[in-house]
């Protein structure tokens, strides 16, 4: 007799069941032990952070990362799945700071950072317990019992190793750049985090009047950044272009391109009177080196301190005439290009922002925060008649992702990863990994990796793996790869070990490679024999989760045969924001350390939207908790909504009725099929092992259905092989479809018919 099939639709019910079942049964780890000495596939987990709560878009990511090691677990590989935990970073500080009712660096410190670190490791964990539950109600097979975890002193120690290797090669180096940093958390930001956070802004530019020193004339200078002003020590014209010196309407006298005179000035005429007379013409180097009265007198004061000229004419190719005047005014402490021309002329450098983001004294606004400065200065200028015009503009502006602080571009001392340097591999290597879709490893990340920039990598904060470089007072710095070299060169290292005995538990006679505690180790510098201290900063903890296809193993120090049967990874799949972060951080380091791609496939998937496409947010109210949703229609029915629906890299409309009429038109069918079969074989006792299939005995019908079937196969196995999931998805849905609607439809009789004739036994 077959198990008696209810007729009632209630999946979510059964759901638990399973689940449970799993669970008692260990199923997952069976999964992989039977697996034990087959080839295996690698699939690596991008950890999530498990100080945030998982939304509906984590329920696509894990039914995608689930449903490949599934179907290659049952094609015969062994497909070993740590899970992973991201653990380190601003937004845990952040967390932390919160709770605590402390606001930046300075109350954190006095806090004291050791009793800030504890708690920090402690708020990592505030929803693993629902993380937990949510993977096994969505059904999504990993090993949580024994998951890396990025904050682990040896997940550490592997980084330090790879950094040391990186340091070895002279690519990991100190320097000054302008950076986007973002003032609340003190910290600069990498290159691929600010990309996350643009918005679009309104703001006043301003056309300010520059005068010509010993002329009865003005520049005019054009700037998107009004605080910006009181640092400036020169002007930029495009050397190619050219420039005009005009009498306008206004009365003024004017130096600007030629190009951009009626945008700028047309507004000026009238009908009795033109906007401007065109006194003279040059080209953009006849102006080189013309001087003009400083602004503000604090840069003035500056200049002449630092015993450099200032505030005269420079030329750049970076000017153009598309926005402004064609001059633009230079702070060399607030910009790329600026600090170039900075170089070039041996400018002063000139920095009247603090790294709190306010004025400093040096300006009339003290105290002030750069976007609130704007208007005042503004307003100043206007005072002294040498404001043209404020006018309003909107482009894009960078926000900081974590705090949403506005960035700004600021001059700082910084450690880099000279990723430019290893470019071209960097290209090659991402040639070599089938994308899903294939347009964006050619399209956005291959022109990430075009424009490829050095990845700021340290951050000034204090939860994070340290960066482990010793630096002496005679200019020695040392990169320590290891902690036993680490051992090995400090005088004091046991000494640490007991003053944090109780902190570290008196564990294991070692010290937490962490922050307040590694700071105080000191080693000896080989060149002059002082001691060395660790400089203060920790790393980018996407370094951590880019670290994790070895550091997961504590490789190169244990698990060698491990990391190198499971590198690279022959599957990964994440969100498409992750272009520029974990799909990024992963290909760089490898790049780095092991010259290869870390991955061989890796499917992209689009953003969940609600069902009328709009983002989903908690202040529009329109988030649909995943929980929620897991209990009303079940996690198989989400599965196939989110198998069948789209394409995974596009965006994902969630609609509860969709997501119930997939279940109602798939697994209802099915459902309702197999229990057809169920009730009329039972009451015929038939036993489908007592008879063969003999070909030759079938009707048209039934072959029609063999042959339906083993195409099907073929094709769910084709698409599968080749990461292709809603065709597969619909391929099993047409099926069900063709079998229960015409099939058992047109066979029904066969069923009901007395006895045990052939065609009966044939139609079971
Ligand atoms: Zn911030
Ligand atoms: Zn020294």
């Amino acid at each position: 007799m077959y198990k008696k099939v209810s007729t009632n639709l209630n999946f979510v019910e059964r759901e638990k069941e399973t689940a449970q079942f799993w669970k008692d049964h260990d199923i997952f780890k069976k999964s992989i032990e039977t697996r034990e000495g087959d080839p295996v596939y690698t699939f690596y987990d991008g950890p999530p952070t498990a100080n945030g709560k998982p939304h509906i878009g984590h329920v696509l990511t894990r039914v995608i990362k689930d449903m490949i090691p599934r179907y290659r677990t049952m094609k015969g590989y062994m497909v070993p799945r740590k899970a992973g935990w991201d653990t380190h970073g601003l937004p845990v500080e952040l967390e932390v700071e919160k709770k605590l009712g402390l606001d930046g660096k300075e109350q954190i410190e006095e806090y004291g950072l050791d009793p800030f670190i504890t708690q920090c490791k402690e708020s990592v964990w505030k929803y693993k317990g629902m993380w937990e539950d949510f993977s096994k109600t969505v059904g999504f097979w990993a090993d949580m019992d024994n998951p890396y975890v990025t904050y682990n002193d040896n997940f550490i120690e592997s980084e330090w190793w790879a950094l040391k290797t990186i340091w070895d090669k002279g690519l990991l180096y100190k320097g000054f750049k302008i950076v986007p940093y973002c003032p609340r958390c003190g910290t600069p930001l990498s290159s691929h985090e600010v990309a996350q956070g643009y918005k679009a802004v309104k703001e006043r530019s301003a056309v300010v009047r520059f005068k010509v020193a010993g002329e009865d004339a003005y520049f005019l200078a054009w700037t998107t950044t009004p605080w910006t002003l009181p640092s400036n020590v020169a002007l930029c014209v495009n050397p190619e272009e050219t420039y005009c010196k005009v009498k306008a309407a206004d009365g003024y006298v004017y130096y600007m391109a030629k190009a951009l005179l009626d945008k700028v000035l047309g507004k000026l005429g009238t009908e009795e009177t033109p906007a401007y007379e065109i006194l003279e013409t040059y080209k953009g180097t006849d102006l080189e080196y013309k001087e003009y009265v400083p602004l503000y007198e604090g840069a003035a004061k500056s200049a002449e301190k630092q015993h450099k000229k200032a505030h005269f004419v420079t030329c750049a190719d970076y000017v153009t005439m598309s926005d402004g005047t064609g001059i633009v005014h230079i702070a060399p402490a607030f910009g790329e290009d600026d600090a170039q021309v900075g170089r070039k002329y041996d400018l002063p450098f000139v920095q009247f922002v603090d790294g709190k983001g306010n004025m400093t004294e040096d300006t009339p606004y003290a105290g002030l925060f750069v976007k609130d400065a704007d208007p005042k200065v503004l307003v100043d200028l206007d005072k002294e008649g040498l404001l043209f015009d404020a006018p309003k503009f909107e482009h894009d502006y960078p926000f900081c992702w974590r705090c949403d602080t506005p960035l700004i571009y600021y001059a700082r001392e910084s450690w880099f990863i000279k990723m430019t340097a290893v470019k071209d591999d960097l290209i090659r290597n991402n040639n070599k990994i089938n994308w899903i879709p294939e347009s964006i490893g050619k399209g956005r990340f291959g022109d990430w990796l075009e424009n490829v920039q050095d990845w700021g990598i340290s951050r000034n904060r204090y939860w994070g793996t340290p960066l482990p470089v010793w630096q002496c007072e005679c200019g020695k710095m040392h990169c320590i790869g290891s902690r036993e070299e680490l051992k090995k060169m400090s005088p004091n290292y046991q000494d640490v070990v007991k003053k944090y005995s109780k902190e570290m538990d008196g564990d294991k006679g070692e010290v937490e490679l962490h922050r307040p505690f590694i700071d105080d180790v000191v080693i000896t510098c080989p060149d002059c024999g002082k001691e060395m201290h660790r400089v203060p900063e920790v790393i980018d903890c996407w370094f951590d989760s880019g670290a994790m296809p070895f550091a997961q193993h504590h490789y190169p120090f244990e698990n060698k045969e491990v990391f190198e049967q499971q590198f690279p990874a022959d599957f990964i799949s994440e969100a498409v924001d992750q272009t520029r972060g974990w799909f990024y951080s992963l290909l760089a380091i490898s790049t780095l350390l092991f010259n290869k791609a870390p991955y061989k496939n890796v499917i992209v998937l689009g953003h969940v939207q609600d069902e009328n496409g709009q983002k989903m947010s908690k202040s529009k109210g329109n988030a649909v908790d995943p929980f929620e949703a897991l209990e009303t229609y079940g996690a198989d029915a989400i599965r196939w909504y989110f198998y069948v629906n789209s394409a995974p890299w596009l965006p994902n409309r969630f609609h509860g009725k969709a997501v119930q009429e997939g279940q109602r038109k798939f697994m209802g069918t099915l459902w309702n099929t197999y229990a057809f079969f169920v009730l009329y074989a039972n009451i015929d006792e038939f036993d489908a092992t007592k008879y063969k299939l003999e070909y030759e005995k079938l009707s048209v019908m039934d072959k029609w259905l063999l042959s339906k079937l083993n195409t099907l196969v073929k094709t769910v196995d084709d698409n599968l092989a080749n990461y292709r999931i809603p065709e597969t998805a619909r391929a099993l849905q047409e099926f069900v479809d063709d079998m229960s609607n015409w099939y058992v439809r047109r066979s029904r009789e066969r069923f009901w018919a007395k006895g045990m004739e052939q065609d009966k036994i044939n139609a079971y």
